[in-house]
């Protein structure tokens, strides 16, 4: 069923507890937690709890819910004080495009600069 944990997601065990991470933030509906393999000083990922593969099908089902993710995005931003010298909200989608978990999750990256086109 949409939304519900998914037992080989391992965003889903995040969420869960069943696989640690280093969590920065959490609400109800969210869990932000720094990337196990970081590509800037700051790298936290923002998650829905809920199970949605990726950001299209999330914010199809669940726009509150991604209100919220983005939300959170702008909170890590603050929380690292990203806001003065900017930072990025990457959400990788498909496969071609970098994505690796298909569990729906933004990318919040600062704290160098930041190319643009990225790779
Ligand atoms: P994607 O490639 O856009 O799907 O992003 C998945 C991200 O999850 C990558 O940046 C990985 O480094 C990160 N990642 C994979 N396993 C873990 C973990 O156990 N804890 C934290 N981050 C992880």
């Amino acid at each position: 069923m949409a939304g519900e944990p998914q037992a080989d997601c391992l965003f889903c065990k995040i969420v869960s507890g069943e696989v640690p991470a280093t969590v920065v933030r959490e609400t109800d509906t969210t869990v932000a937690f720094r990337d196990i393999n970081p590509q800037a000083p700051t790298h936290v990922l923002v998650i829905p709890k809920a199970h949605y593969p990726d950001a299209a099908s999330l914010a199809a089902a669940e726009p509150q819910i991604t209100a919220d993710v983005l939300c959170e995005a702008g909170a890590v931003a603050a929380d690292e004080k990203l806001d003065e010298t900017g930072y990025r909200v990457v959400f990788n989608t498909g496969s071609g495009a970098g994505q690796t978990v298909f569990h729906a999750h933004a990318h919040v990256l600062g704290g160098r600069g930041l190319n643009w086109p990225p790779g």
